[in-house]
């Protein structure tokens, strides 16, 4: 009999419960019990939800974020928290966000770094290192569920991140190796996993997809010594990975001396019969077989087709689980009432993807006949996706087999171009501008939601939106700024905006995927070829430029971003889903350019997200994206400008792709780094303009002149004067008016000066 499991849960909730929850927490409405209860009434729903399994993971479930919760249970707290009181929960908070409850205010430290779980959407909390980091065993919280999922029945699997991966995932502080950390790290493992032992467990999961990046020689050989450390019997490990290929490290894996290795057969489908092979024969092979990353429906017949042969070589040693923790897809798609019926026949959430696992394992089990409906229904599904009208689009297709390396390309070289465009836009030096959105009061997110409730009229809401432009105008005419932007007051979200106006896009009602803490999104559908049936932004642009002189600069998102924050297909590669998109921007850009708006922003905020993990293949990824954003900006004419904005601050090792985009203007965030980010750009002698973001959006202090006027002096000592624009790091729209205006004024008068003085 095959074994089937699964490496982690949503913790969401189906409804959010543990968002508001959390929440309604740190304003004090609710106690720390009250919490708790919500935790617990999560778990159990969510291991009822998995009860077909043969076994259930503990300790997936988080109050904020599983890798803050390694921390804890190895006792590595920062300092800045051990003495500031309140409860381990108190204290939990205040490393995850820098506070916990209302009334802890007076204890806030310095919320912990968050980055991202590998190439997911979802972000943790960077366990903080330093050279004499001392671990202390705090397994309570473990111990506590692995005893409340046995009172409701069922057969625990504690879920831990392993050494070398909790290792790999954190920073020293003091520039110390914190691989050196391993050795004091080993014994505390050692510690947790006899606890566990005694305590009944039969199985760890220890995860280290550590194991499927790119790894010297010094971290490759902390696996062998590692599990040579911590090897035991009892309990037996099953170390997983996931999210990509072992490659080099696939022999590493299959050596380590541990009961079982789960690997992401999604991803990594061509290591499959190596692995078979490989694996030493007294160990248990974990095969992730149900996408754990998307939403589509598994094509159950042709997963049996490679399985069953598999199943035959390793019987009972064969486990089946998801590709990877089920954390990166929403709950349960039986919430969706309004998702068009055929689309929905296409999906899985978490739990019909329990289902599909259940499936294949009875048909392994049993034979195919003993689930011969569940099969036919998903070719039923799987037929009916392949040949939907909806999914493919013949002149889409057309118009993608006619793209030609003269797409994309200026018509002038910039040097040539941006003489044109000075002599037409005729701005000052160190020109300003923002790089959007303005405040998104609770007024206009107010008007949004009764729109679509449909407790407004479209002409209503028109009337609306067009005020909120009008003020954003006249308030940005009052500051002296030099190009406008119309504020994005009609825009949610930067990628639902246009997902909802594009062909080949569908959005769930409740399909919320947990981004960092109580942080979530829901992110859009991309099912079939793209196309623009209509204009997009015209109409609003158009009406912002009729109301002013100064240039208006018109705002799209890119086709990378896009991709990047949308569930994509599974049926072709994203590098066409993207050059789709890429097209159907390029013709949004074409109009803007025809309605006579002059400067055009495009923004690729998610550009550097959709990195792979391994170097070697960045190239092909940067290849492609950069394409596409060259289809979607680069068929104007010389005297239009374009414009991108990115949101992060390392270019370094990107900084050729960057330039490859030709941007005529690029703005970035740099105000926290002092400007020396820009290193990268003088050292690759980027050509074009850049405007380095002279203040924190994120932060509601308000720069003072002074502080923005030396930043944009140390931006001139890296980047010659006459390329340099001045604008704020990102957009507004998280900000209200109060801090907006004065904070602008700053920057304004900066600019005054400096074109005043250098
Ligand atoms: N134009 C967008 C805005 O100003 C850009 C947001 C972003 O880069 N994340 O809101
Ligand atoms: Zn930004």
């Amino acid at each position: 009999m095959v074994t089937t499991h699964s490496l982690g849960f949503p913790r969401i909730g189906a409804r959010r419960e543990l968002k508001f929850a959390q929440e309604a927490f740190w304003k004090s409405q609710i106690s720390e019990e009250d919490l708790q209860i919500t935790g617990a009434d999560l778990r159990r729903r969510h291991w009822q939800n998995q009860q077909h399994l043969d076994r259930v993971p503990v300790g997936d479930f988080s109050f904020y974020d599983q890798v803050l919760d390694m921390t804890f249970t190895l006792g590595n707290l920062p300092e800045r928290v051990s003495d500031t009181g309140g409860s381990e929960l108190d204290r939990y908070f205040r490393v995850a966000r820098g506070r916990s409850g209302q009334e802890s205010a007076c204890c806030g430290v310095q919320a912990g770094e968050m980055t991202k779980w590998f190439d997911t959407n979802y972000h943790y909390i960077v366990p903080e290192f330093q050279q004499h980091t001392c671990f202390q065993l705090n397994a309570n919280r473990l111990i506590e569920q692995i005893t409340e999922a046995r009172a409701q029945g069922h057969s625990p699997k504690p879920v831990i991140i392993g050494p070398v991966t909790y290792l790999w995932l954190g920073k020293a502080k003091d520039e110390s190796d914190r691989l050196l950390l391993l050795e004091s790290l080993l014994p505390v493992y050692s510690q947790l996993l006899d606890l566990l032992a005694d305590h009944g467990i039969e199985w760890v999961q220890v995860d280290e997809p550590a194991l499927v990046n790119d790894l010297d020689a010094d971290w490759r050989h902390a696996f062998s010594l590692a599990y040579h450390h911590l090897k035991t019997s009892a309990p037996k490990l099953l170390v997983t990975t996931y999210f990509g290929e072992l490659r080099e490290n696939l022999q590493l894996a299959c050596e380590l001396p541990v009961a079982g290795l789960h690997l992401d057969a999604i991803s990594a489908p061509q290591e499959v019969a190596r692995v078979v092979d490989w694996l030493p024969a007294h160990k248990q092979l974990s095969l992730g077989v149900v996408n754990g990353r998307n939403i589509w429906r598994t094509d159950l017949e042709k997963t049996l087709d490679w399985l069953e042969p598999v199943y035959e070589k390793l019987g009972d040693r064969l486990w089946l689980a998801p590709s990877c923790s089920l954390l990166h897809v929403p709950v349960d798609l039986a919430s969706e009432e309004t998702l068009d019926p055929e689309i929905r026949s296409w999906l899985a959430f978490a739990i019909q993807k329990l289902d599909e696992l259940n499936t294949l394992s009875t048909a392994l089990n049993h034979g195919r006949t003993a689930v011969r409906e569940q099969l036919a229904e998903s070719a039923f599904a799987v037929n009916s996706r392949e040949t939907s009208e909806r999914v493919h689009d013949a002149s889409v297709r057309a118009r993608i087999a006619d793209i030609s390396p003269v797409f994309g390309q200026r018509q002038s070289p910039y040097p040539d171009r941006i003489n044109t465009q000075q002599q037409k836009l005729g701005l000052p030096r160190f020109p300003t501008t923002t790089i959007g959105s303005f405040p998104q009061t609770r007024d206009i997110r107010q008007t949004r939601l009764q729109f679509r409730k449909g407790e407004l009229t479209e002409a209503d809401y028109n009337a609306r939106i067009r005020e909120e432009v009008r003020r954003c105008i006249t308030e940005q005419e009052a500051l002296g700024l030099d190009v406008l932007v119309h504020g994005e007051a009609e825009r949610n979200d930067m990628v639902e905006y246009f997902g909802e106006q594009l062909d080949g896009y569908a959005f769930s009602q409740f399909g919320w995927v947990q981004s960092y803490g109580s942080r979530c999104v829901k992110p859009p559908i991309l099912f079939g070829d793209i196309s623009r049936p209509k204009a997009m932004t015209v109409e609003w642009i158009r009406y912002a430029q009729s109301l002013t002189e100064k240039p208006l600069k018109g705002m799209l998102t890119g086709p990378v971003t896009i991709l990047n924050w949308s569930f994509v297909r599974d049926d072709q590669p994203r590098r066409e889903s993207c050059l789709q998109l890429a097209l159907a921007i390029g013709e949004e850009v074409l109009d803007l350019e025809a309605a006579g708006v002059g400067i055009i922003q495009i923004d690729e905020a998610a550009l550097r997200e959709g990195l792979p993990l391994r170097q070697s293949d960045w190239n092909n990824y940067l290849g492609w994206a950069i394409d596409a954003f060259r289809i979607a900006a680069n068929g104007v004419r010389d005297e239009t400008q374009i414009h991108t904005h990115m949101c992060y601050s390392e270019f370094n090792d990107i900084i050729e792709a960057i330039a490859r985009m030709d941007a005529d203007v690029i703005t970035i965030e740099t105000s926290r780094s002092d400007m020396e980010l820009l290193d990268a750009f003088r050292g690759f002698q980027y050509p074009n303009d850049i405007g380095p973001g002279v203040y924190d959006i994120h932060s509601p202090n308000i720069p003072d002149s002074e502080q923005i006027r030396s930043l944009m002096m140390k931006a001139a000592e890296r980047i010659p004067a006459e390329r340099l624009w001045v604008n704020p790091d990102c957009g507004l729209k998280t900000r209200q008016w109060e801090e907006v205006l004065p904070a602008l004024r700053s920057m304004v008068a900066a600019a005054r000066q400096l074109r005043a003085s250098v």
